[in-house]
C-alpha cells in the first residue's frame, strides 16, 4: 500500500486577457474549479497506475471538502484516514492570462493537523509500503511522519516543495528526496549537483524535459525524458513522485523506477490539468523505451 501525507485542494482558476490594476475590475473569460494540492495531486497519480493508495490528510466540513473526498474516491483511493477541521478547505487561488500566472494558496484546514492526526499516521505508516510526503502540511508533522518511516524501516518519498517550509534536518531519516531544479538550487545553492554527492542514490533531482538525475556511489546518474509536445506541465512534477512511489512498491531499482517516472510524467504534459493527464499503467509501459 502507498500512503500519501499531504495536501489537499482546490484550485480556483480564473483566466483573463489582462491582469487587473490595483483598483481595476476586469472582465474574464475563464473560471473553473480543478481538483489540487500536491498531496492529492501524487495520491492520483499513484492510483491511476493501479497501486493500493490511502490518503492522510485535512479538508473542512464545506463544498470544496465534500467534493474534492468524492474525487479521490471516484480514483478508488482510501479516503477514510482523510479528516474534517472547522477550518476551510485550502484554496489556490490561480490568475491566469497568457501564459503567465498569478497564485495565492490559502492553506486553511491543510495547517489544521492536530494530535489526531498524529495518532492517525502512527496507525498508517507501519502498514506502508512506501509514503509520500510533501511540504504543504506543517512540517513538524512531515518531521514526524518521516522518523516513523524511518522507525518501522518503511520507504519514504520527500518532495521537498514548497521549499519555503524545509530544513536541512529533513534529510536525516534517510527519505528518498525528489526536488525540481529550482528547489535544489534553493536548498543547495548553485553548486548543488556537488553538494547531493553527500547523499548517494537518495536525491532526485527532476530536469523538466531532460528527465531527471541522481547521485549514484560513484558518479551522477542521468535518466533522459521522454520528447513530447508539451500542452501543460502542470502537475508534471506530482506526476513523476506518484509513479516514482508506484515503482518503488515494487521493489524496482531506483533507476527503473525513474526510467518508469519519467515516462508517467512524460504522458501526463500531455494533456491540460494537473489530474487529467495521469496516465494507466499501460500507457506507461506502452512509452517506456
Ligand atoms: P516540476 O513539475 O515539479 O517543476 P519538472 O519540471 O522537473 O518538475 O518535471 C517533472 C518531470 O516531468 C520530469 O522529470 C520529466 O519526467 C517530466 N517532464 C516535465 N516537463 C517535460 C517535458 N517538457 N517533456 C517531457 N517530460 C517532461
Amino acid at each position: 500500500m502507498i500512503t500519501v501525507i499531504g495536501s489537499i485542494n482546490m484550485d480556483l482558476v480564473v483566466r483573463t486577457d489582462h491582469f487587473p490594476k490595483q483598483g481595476e475590475t476586469r472582465l474574464g473569460n475563464l473560471f473553473a474549479t480543478i481538483p489540487g494540492g500536491k498531496g492529492a495531486n501524487q495520491a492520483v497519480a499513484a492510483a491511476r497506475l493501479g497501486a493500493d493508495v490511502t490518503m492522510l490528510g485535512v479538508v473542512g466540513n464545506d463544498a470544496f471538502g465534500h467534493e474534492l473526498v468524492q474525487t479521490l474516491k471516484n480514483e478508488g483511493i482510501h479516503t477514510e484516514t482523510i479528516q474534517q477541521a472547522a477550518e476551510p478547505t485550502g484554496i489556490a487561488n490561480i490568475l491566469v492570462s497568457n501564459k503567465d500566472n498569478r497564485i495565492i494558496v490559502v492553506p486553511g484546514a491543510n495547517h489544521a493537523w492536530d494530535a489526531q492526526m498524529i495518532e492517525a499516521m502512527e496507525a498508517i505508516i507501519p502498514k506502508s509500503k512506501v509514503v509520500v510526503f510533501q511540504l504543504e502540511i506543517p512540517v513538524d508533522m512531515v518531521r514526524r511522519g518521516l522518523a516513523l518511516c524511518k522507525e518501522h524501516g518503511v520507504q519514504a518519498i520527500l518532495n521537498p516543495a514548497p521549499t519555503d517550509a524545509f530544513t536541512e534536518d529533513l534529510l536525516d531519516h534517510g527519505a528518498l528526496l525528489t526536488p525540481n531544479e529550482s528547489e535544489a538550487e534553493t536548498v543547495w545553492g548553485a553548486e548543488w549537483k556537488d553538494a547531493i554527492r553527500e547523499f548517494p542514490n537518495q536525491v532526485v533531482v527532476t530536469l523538466g524535459k531532460d528527465g531527471a538525475m541522481y547521485p549514484g556511489a560513484n558518479d551522477a546518474v542521468y535518466v533522459t525524458g521522454y520528447p513530447v509536445e508539451v500542452v501543460d506541465t502542470t502537475g508534471a512534477g506530482d506526476t513523476f513522485n506518484g509513479a516514482l512511489a508506484y515503482g518503488l512498491s515494487q521493489d524496482w531499482e531506483l533507476s527503473k523506477a525513474i526510467e518508469f517516472a519519467n515516462a508517467a510524467a512524460s504522458l501526463s504534459v500531455e494533456a491540460l490539468g494537473a489530474q487529467t493527464g495521469m496516465p494507466a499503467l499501460d500507457a506507461v509501459i506502452e512509452r517506456m523505451r
